[in-house]
């Protein structure tokens, strides 16, 4: 029997986290809510998804674009086990109430505060923690980045102290109506909401973060300086380490990758969900290892890297993994993801 899994809100977490349900060996898609019709709407449509209304929107706007619609989000919720929310900032927690009264199990968002779900969520950080919970909050793009890392340096040497500035994207690639288009904009609450985030999933984390953003609509940036508590032999054992952990994508100098525009054109010829990186991203070239303090740059694809993360929280949800390795294998396997 698969899990029958409805997604509310269809934008750009939505559409993606769709797609993967629909390649996961033990999950439904039993269809996706939309406010109103849009291409992404008709790309829904196209790839043969049932169309469900959800929030403010009206059936015959979606009749009027011959975009036909299988009910309401009522319906939907009924006929699933499982609603993830991808609604705006904000909104999961006033659809709180429609999964409740559905009684539903449910999958919110980083744009929510952490109160809105039982527990925080990230794959490699707390999957058993999450296990047979009613309700998890997947943590946003750049805290599911800070917590994958986290997890494999504290698995391995220990964290004493950790800071992180993080240079973030000011946009989404689609979204035409926000900023800045020139300037650097720093984030005067210090430090940055992030580290208290992180914080959810690894209460002890002692971690200080610090945010600015900056015009490019690609990728994040993070610069970090890890104190680790026990020294790693040499910078290769810990960059080895990352490289057999699954969702850390490696390169290499040799392969000319000098930014997130390459990481990006990169995505696109590998063409996995929406020409996605998925994946931590560490350049061997900017990783270095001073005794117990370490310093590197990692990449975090906003639009993509929590999509692994919210097929794994359903599966902890409803208990049909053994342990969140063995999820994230099923989940990367569906997804191409998986390392050799
Ligand atoms: P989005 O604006 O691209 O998509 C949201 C979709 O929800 C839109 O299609 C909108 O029409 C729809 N919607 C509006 N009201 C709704 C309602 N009442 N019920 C259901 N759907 C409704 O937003 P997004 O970027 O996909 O963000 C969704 C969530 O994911 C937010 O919590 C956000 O913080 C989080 N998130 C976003 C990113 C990112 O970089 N985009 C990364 C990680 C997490």
């Amino acid at each position: 029997m698969k899990v029958r899994v409805a997604i509310n809100g269809f934008g750009t977490i939505g559409k993606r986290v769709a797609d993967a349900v629909a390649k996961q060996p033990d999950m439904e898609l039993v269809g996706v809510a939309k406010t109103r019709p849009s291409y992404e709407a008709r790309r829904a449509a196209e790839k043969g998804y049932r169309l469900f209304v959800t929030g403010e929107g009206k059936s015959a706007d979606f009749d009027a674009a011959g975009l036909k619609t299988a009910g309401t989000v009522h319906d939907l919720l009924a006929a699933s086990d499982v609603v993830i929310d991808a609604a705006p900032d904000k909104v999961g927690k006033e659809n709180r109430k429609l999964y409740e009264k559905a009684g539903i199990r449910a999958v919110f968002q980083g744009g929510e505060k952490s109160d809105v779900a039982e527990a925080s969520f990230n794959a490699l950080g707390n999957y058993a923690a999450c296990r047979g919970k009613r309700t998890v909050r997947v943590v946003s793009c750049n805290t599911t980045g800070i917590a994958r890392a986290a997890a494999v340096f504290l698995a391995n040497w220990g964290v004493d102290h950790w800071e992180v500035t993080l240079v973030r994207r000011a946009a989404d690639p689609a979204e035409s109506k926000k900023g800045p288009l020139n300037g650097i904009v720093p984030t005067f609450q210090l430090p940055s909401h992030h580290g208290p985030d992180v914080k959810t999933i690894f209460p002890d984390l002692v971690i200080a973060t610090t945010a600015v953003v900056v015009p490019t609509t690609l990728m994040h940036v993070h610069v970090n300086h890890v104190r680790l508590h026990t020294p790693p032999k040499d910078a290769a054992e810990v960059l080895d380490v990352f490289r057999k952990t699954p969702r850390f994508h490696l390169f290499a100098p040799w392969e000319r990758v000098d930014g997130t525009p390459q990481v990006m054109e990169y995505a696109r010829d590998r063409g996995i969900g929406f020409n996605d990186m998925m994946e931590n991203v560490i350049w061997q070239e900017g990783f270095r290892l001073d005794g117990r303090d370490a310093y590197f740059f990692q990449a975090i694809h906003q639009e993509s890297i929590v999509v692994p993360e919210n097929i794994d929280a359903v599966r902890a949800m409803l208990d049909l993994a053994p342990d969140g390795r063995a999820s994230i294998a099923i989940t990367d396997r569906a997804l191409g993801l998986s390392k050799p």
